[in-house]
């Protein structure tokens, strides 16, 4: 479903990319761990055309992902994101900011869009929470109406950064907990997280990222229970 061959990608003279090569599966799920300024986001951000990338090729479903040609707003109606910090529409409740993609990129017919829309806020624990605005919820409800915004594109996968970083402990749970029930449905997500139970439970395979590098990729199981790079032993030391 998503397929990096060599990647590449530099700020200026900074490279940060160094050749990634790695792919994810259809249904799969896929951590993407790594230390602080790794190039986690980075690679995340080249997959829906947010950055560009040097040389090398990122390909959804066989398609090339190329931020400047005209096929990207198809990449993005196909990829969804959800960020560490919601992004969601301030002056929008809950019900508007999910119906907002569909409405206005899709142009899908308004009646469907919000009952798909009233129906992914009850799937995601919010049914309460469709007339609200984003100011009055917590930052765990917030990041579920990100989640319910997402899959209301109908997405073939969804990107994930840190999904729960900006969180208060008590509300990292109810993020996951959605974020799981989406992998049991099947959903392609690729989840930059520093959650290692989250991954050890629910990732089929993780990547490692260091430097620009994947340093090591595998099963969820065997990599995180049994590294075998140093970087990685130390990086998962640090974290659990
Ligand atoms: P991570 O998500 O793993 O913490 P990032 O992908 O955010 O890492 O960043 C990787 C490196 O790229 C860092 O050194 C960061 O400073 C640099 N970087 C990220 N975005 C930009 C940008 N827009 N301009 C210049 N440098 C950037
Ligand atoms: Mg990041």
């Amino acid at each position: 479903m998503i397929r990096f061959d060599d990647v590449h990608k530099s700020f200026g003279s900074h490279q940060v990319l160094k050749g990634v090569t790695a792919g994810i599966g259809k249904g799969e799920v896929v951590c993407l761990i790594g230390p602080s300024g790794s190039g986690k986001s980075t690679l995340l951000r080249c997959v829906n055309g947010l950055e560009t990338y040097q040389s090398g090729r990122i390909a959804i479903d066989g398609q090339p992902v190329d931020a400047e040609s005209s096929g990207i707003h198809d990449i993005r109606t196909r990829v969804s994101m959800v960020f560490q910090r919601f992004n969601l529409f301030p002056h929008r409740t809950a019900l508007e900011n999910v119906m907002e993609g569909p409405l206005y990129v899709l142009r899908q017919d308004a009646a469907e869009v919000r009952e798909r829309a009233v129906a992914l806020l009850t799937r995601v624990g919010l049914a309460d929470k469709v007339n609200a605005y984003p100011g009055s919820l917590s930052g765990g409800q917030q990041q579920r109406v990100a989640i319910a915004r997402a899959l209301a594109m109908q997405p073939q996968a969804i990107l994930f950064d840190e999904p729960t970083s900006a969180l208060d402990p008590e509300m990292v749970g109810e993020v996951l907990q959605v974020m799981r029930a989406l992998a049991e449905e099947h959903m392609t997500m690729l989840v930059v997280t520093h959650e290692i139970q989250f991954a050890r439970e629910v990732a089929d395979s993780v990547l490692f990222l260091d430097g620009g590098r994947i340093v090591e990729q595998g099963p969820a199981g065997e990599i995180l229970r049994n590294p075998k790079h140093e970087r990685t032993q130390d990086f998962l030391r640090r974290v659990t």
